[in-house]
């Protein structure tokens, strides 16, 4: 019997119900309860005084400190409750909050001292820690480092500690699914002593090796994974473009950029090759990549098939069918837009011409994926902005054809590293290089008191007919989080400029949306209040003004998309930060966002800063592993696991051998979803 496969409940103190409660976190078996790893730590040997919180804001401290009193909590509506307390130590007093927590008064004795562990947020003008972990302090105890577990009802932290410590020294200390070359050759922790360290860690150094080692495990199989799955991916290439044609690009009044002659060649070659293209175009913000999948899509049209170009808006769906459709119709091509704003019956016509064949493009939405939408012969699919979508969507997409070429294309770089987790399967090409005469955009920091002085800077812009943003976090006024509205801010701005000012938001239709585009684009409006609706792709080269409000609400990467939507055309641009954050990790993030207009140094430090989230943009969670790993990846371990994949591989391409067989097995369980790379 395998001994990682047997059931928790025999473990003692686990029957029926508590077997439950952990298979809602996924837990079944030993494997899954040692694999659960703790979030983090507890470390009691360095904790920060009441008094000093203030330089801890958003990071997650240990607070030893005495209970004042546990009040009853208190509903705030239905189905949730709160309760605040006040904890105190020598330096000071702070509230501390939990929500919906009914038995604080059997867990917390007033008096006592505890370890708290949470983190630490603004909250009106004070700071508390929310729902924090703790345990009763015995100063007599030898501090150490406790593991803090992801938790879900039904389950302690107490209960898991318990369950993981009744089967750590039943490890068999022989097991290893690494082979034994390889953990030799990387200095790596035995399996059994890793799982042990990093679940009782004896000291930091234990631990890190602990945690370096099962990290780079999980990296290693899904590499490993993605490269057998990349080769297996490969498929024979039905819609060759052998010779390639300059057609698209000459019908432009300026010359390509090196990088962007690099890329179209290629992508060209791509075409040709005796492959289907698979490939990621990683371009900053105004690099130009439109223009490239244009050249890309001319190769396959020219050979008589279909191209499909998906757009994660609406607006941005418009906006390249209102650049494609003229031009490819100089080349004798039909250009159809198929978004889900449009009537039923515009709807069918668009339909029965992407089946008929008549069109040969389709511009569109996600509303390309929908049941129904058939073509005849696709062969190529661009997706734009492809952060947006998942795999599955992409996935959809390529469905549609029988193994067509695919270009996905992203306005976010990341790091070749992350690129590998994320687009492992994947060619990558990089436009690293802005058409020339691209102005550098003028940035600043301010604080919300500086408003009354931006007004008349705006009045300016307005003036000279250009255009102007104002970006905000939220809808509707939230009393809770006193973030500004795109509706309170519009109202503001629309008593001062009236009828100049305008508002875009996600909740709008469709068509609403467009129709605001379209007269910002004009000219109609001058100033567009609005949220990250706009942050995709958005192209008024009038617009010369970014203003966007509690900047430290968005991640870098974020805040430079929405640079990107100015400095567009010929004239002086601007993008101002207003943020009244105290917070010095986030002053610090903004002010380095002032400093440059590198994509990828700012797609480096958001990742160094606020971990890949933002990057991996609208990728569902459990959609697939890339994310978690990427929640916590190390990018020089990153390269060590791609390049020990290879090594491996190149020994036992099938992972045949017998030192490889709990491999192979892993990564199978792995991607599992992916069927048929084994096959
Ligand atoms: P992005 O890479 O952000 O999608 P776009 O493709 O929208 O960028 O290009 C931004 C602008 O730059 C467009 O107006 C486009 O016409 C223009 N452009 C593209 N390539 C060049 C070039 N080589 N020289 C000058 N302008 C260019
Ligand atoms: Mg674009």
């Amino acid at each position: 019997m395998d001994f990682f496969a047997t059931d928790i409940q025999n473990i003692r103190g686990i029957g029926a119900v508590k077997a439950k409660a952990f298979a809602k976190l996924g837990i079944r078996t030993y494997r899954d309860l040692l694999t659960h790893f703790p979030r983090a730590y507890i470390d009691h040997r360095h904790t920060v005084a009441i008094a000093d919180i203030i330089d801890h804001i958003d990071e997650y401290v240990t607070l030893i400190a005495v209970v004042g009193s546990v009040p009853a909590p208190h509903r705030i509506r239905k189905g949730l409750t709160i309760c605040r307390l006040h904890i105190y130590d020598e330096t000071g007093r702070m509230q501390i909050t939990f929500f919906n927590n009914p038995y604080l008064k059997n867990m917390l004795r007033a008096g006592e001292t505890y370890a708290f562990y949470g983190k630490i947020s603004p909250m009106g003008t004070t700071l508390t820690m929310t729902s924090p972990t703790f345990e009763p302090y015995r100063a007599d105890r030898p501090p150490t480092l406790r593991p803090v577990y992801p938790l879900s009802s039904g389950l302690t932290q107490k209960s898991i500690a318990a369950a993981v410590g009744e089967i750590l020294p039943l490890i068999p200390s022989d097991h290893d699914p690494l082979p034994e070359y390889l953990r030799q050759r990387l200095g790596l922790m035995p399996y059994a002593e890793a799982l042990r360290a990093v679940h009782r860690p004896q000291d930091d150094e234990a631990l890190s090796r602990a945690r370096y080692r099962l990290n780079f495990e999980e990296l290693f199989y899904y590499l490993l994974g993605l490269s057998l799955l990349k080769k297996r991916a490969r498929k024979p290439n039905r819609y060759p473009a052998r010779n390639s044609d300059g057609s698209f690009v000459k019908l432009h009044n300026f010359t390509l950029t090196n990088a962007q002659k690099k890329v179209i060649s290629e992508i060209r070659n791509d075409l040709a090759a005796p492959h289907t293209m698979n490939r990621l175009l990683q371009g900053d913000v105004g690099s130009g990549k439109t223009l490239v999948a244009g050249d890309a899509a001319w190769q396959v049209l020219r050979a008589e098939h279909q191209v499909a170009i998906m757009a994660p808006t609406e607006i941005l769906a418009a906006q390249h069918f209102d650049y494609f459709a003229p031009l490819f119709e100089k080349l004798g091509k039909k250009t159809v837009l198929l978004v889900s704003s449009l009537s039923a019956a515009e709807k069918r016509a668009a339909k029965a011409a992407i089946q008929s064949g008549e069109a040969d493009i389709v511009v569109g939405t996600h509303a390309l994926i929908q049941k129904g939408v058939d073509f005849k012969d696709l062969a190529l699919v661009v997706t734009d902005e492809q952060h947006r979508f998942g795999v599955l969507q992409r996935g959809a997409l390529t469905d549609k054809g029988a193994a067509p070429h695919v270009l996905a294309m992203s306005a976010t770089p990341i790091p070749r590293t992350m690129a590998l987790i994320l687009y492992g399967e994947m060619d990558i090409s990089v436009l690293d290089e802005l058409p020339p005469g691209r102005q550098k955009i003028e940035t600043y920091l301010v604080t919300s008191d500086y408003e009354e002085r931006l007004y008349a800077f705006i009045e300016k812009q307005i003036n000279a007919s250009h255009r102007v943003y104002w970006v905000c976090p939220l809808v509707e006024q939230d009393e809770e989080s006193e973030l500004t509205s795109v509706e309170a801010q519009a109202d503001t701005l629309k008593s001062r400029f009236g009828d100049a000012v305008a508002v875009i938001h996600g909740k709008m239709s469709a068509k609403e949306k467009d129709a605001v585009m379209t007269s910002f684009a004009r000219g109609e409006i001058s100033v567009l209040v609005a949220t990250t609706v706009i942050e995709v792709g958005i192209n008024v080269p009038a617009a010369t003004l970014m203003i966007i409000k509690d900047a430290d609400r968005f991640g870098l990467s974020q805040l430079h998309q929405l640079r990107g939507r100015v400095g567009r055309g010929g004239d002086r641009s601007y993008c101002v930060l207003i943020s009244d954050s105290r917070s010095d990790s986030a002053k610090k993030r903004m002010r380095f966002f002032t400093s440059t207009t590198d994509g990828f140094k700012i797609a480096a430090e958001d990742l160094a800063t606020r971990g890949p989230g933002d990057l991996i943009g609208a990728r569902q969670s459990g959609e697939d592993a890339a994310h978690l790993i990427a929640q916590r990846c190390d990018m020089r371990q990153v390269e060590l696991a791609q390049r020990a994949a290879g090594y491996v591989l190149e020994k036992d391409p099938s992972l045949s051998r017998p030192e490889h067989r709990a491999l192979l097995s892993i990564v199978m369980e792995k991607f599992e979803q992916s069927g048929d790379i084994f096959s």
